[in-house]
């Protein structure tokens, strides 16, 4: 019995939720799940290339799409070759989903803006992971010009505190020793639950209701919705991990005004300063788009600078992708070769960066999570790998000195 093959492609959450369809379509045979990303055309370019390879190379199997891409635009995805089905994001949650009378019976996409619930879930493990990722969230109520993802993926919704304790535990005793809570925008976990606790809270009533949890952290953040809690645990709590990762898109006003963000540079400049005046050592990265219609080269060079002041190390950059439906693609484009070269300036800056950071732990202890015998991440996100002939285990956390940098990372020793 050949057991599912799930593609998967995008997010941490589309990590969560195919771990979610492993388990439910477990039972069925010779099929291959496509869960699909819309956040950029590239990512879904490249789910269309896999589902015509899947189809040459086993024309015997049935293929299922589902994800956001399938969710925006069921029909263009259903008549790909070899696509027996097509599962929205909701419905690919549900177990009956996927018995084997539902493969024959027809699309589910069912209307994405309509829910106001997450579906609950309990994920047992991550195939091949050392760290394991927990949904809180689900949705956005926001609309940033470039962003498709909130028709995608509907409204905000949270996960309750006591499932969330519920997949930690499991997840726990399943042997995980990092949990990374993610969502499409958890920062918004709570606001849709009676009180409208914030995410802070449920960082701290997690910690305080699961003490085996050795090592919390947290996704993508927006930089304005930081809660004190958080600010808090950052600054006395060793189980929660230094690290914040921005989802920051430009370091220009204009640009971010015409994104309809929630930030200025004065803010994430505010957020980035506060954080290593708590923890000189913590690590920072963010989200950048390179090529934003309507930006010229003044505006380009206003993020560049702002990305190189602020010496982010873990840079993700990305060129401008026009999602279709978005009032950024009415916007005045630049040209895309403009794009991948802003792109590239930008991701120099983040190496630099990196390098720079990578150097300031040399002569530090530190926890480092092993992914492999020979490497794993610190608290911080460092990557670490062990000197020449060095092993440990993997998923074990072994506290380590750093004794070099370079670009890549740090090498540490066993203390
Ligand atoms: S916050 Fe903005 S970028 Fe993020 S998912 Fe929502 S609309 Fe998209």
């Amino acid at each position: 019995m050949t057991k599912p093959d799930i593609m998967t492609f995008g997010c941490r959450l589309n990590t969560y939720e195919s771990e979610v369809m492993r388990g439910h379509a477990a039972g069925l045979e010779n099929v291959i799940i496509v869960n699909t990303c819309a956040v950029t055309g590239e990512a879904e370019r490249q789910a269309r290339q896999a589902i015509r390879r899947a189809h040459r190379e086993r024309p015997e199997a049935r293929i299922v799409v589902t994800g956001c891409a399938a969710q925006i635009d069921p029909d263009r995805w259903g008549a790909l070759p070899g696509v027996v089905r097509v599962v929205g994001n909701e419905d690919k949650l549900r177990a009956e989903s996927w018995t084997a009378s539902a493969l024959g019976s027809g699309d589910a996409v069912s209307d994405i803006m309509a829910a106001r619930e997450t579906v609950p879930q309990l994920v047992t493990e991550f195939a091949g992971r050392t760290r394991a990722f927990v949904q809180v969230q689900q949705g956005c109520d926001h609309r940033c010009t470039f962003c498709i993802i909130p028709f995608g993926r509907g409204p905000s919704r949270s996960v309750p505190v006591g499932a969330v304790v519920e997949q930690v535990r499991t997840l726990l005793a399943g042997g995980y020793r990092e949990i990374v809570l993610t969502g499409v925008d958890i920062t918004s976990w709570g606001s849709d639950l009676p009180g409208e606790p914030r995410l802070g809270q449920l960082c701290r009533r997690l910690l305080a209701l699961v003490p085996d949890l050795e090592r919390l952290r947290l996704s993508s953040v927006d930089p304005v919705e930081i809660d004190e809690d958080i600010w808090r645990l950052l600054e006395s709590e060793p189980r929660f991990m230094p690290y914040l990762h921005l989802s920051l898109q430009a370091g220009s006003d204009m640009i971010l005004k015409r994104m309809k963000r929630r930030h200025l540079t004065s803010d994430a400049r505010d957020v980035i300063l506060r954080a290593r005046g708590l923890r000189s050592d913590i690590g920072i990265g963010a989200d950048v788009i390179a090529g934003f219609p309507t930006e010229d080269d003044g505006l380009f060079s206003e993020t560049l600078d702002f990305v190189t002041e602020m010496r982010l190390p873990y840079l993700h950059v990305f060129p401008y992708s026009v999602r279709p439906g978005t009032p950024a693609a009415r916007m005045p484009a630049v040209p895309v070769a403009e794009r991948k070269r802003r792109a590239a300036c930008l991701r120099q800056a983040g190496d630099v960066a990196a390098r720079g950071y990578y150097e300031t732990l040399v002569g530090r202890e530190m926890d480092v999570l092993m992914e492999t015998s020979v490497s794993g991440h610190s608290e911080t996100f460092a990557p670490v790998r062990l000197p020449e002939g060095g092993v440990a285990e993997a998923g074990r956390i072994v506290r380590m000195r750093a004794v070099s940098a370079d670009a890549g990372g740090l090498t540490a020793e066993r203390v």
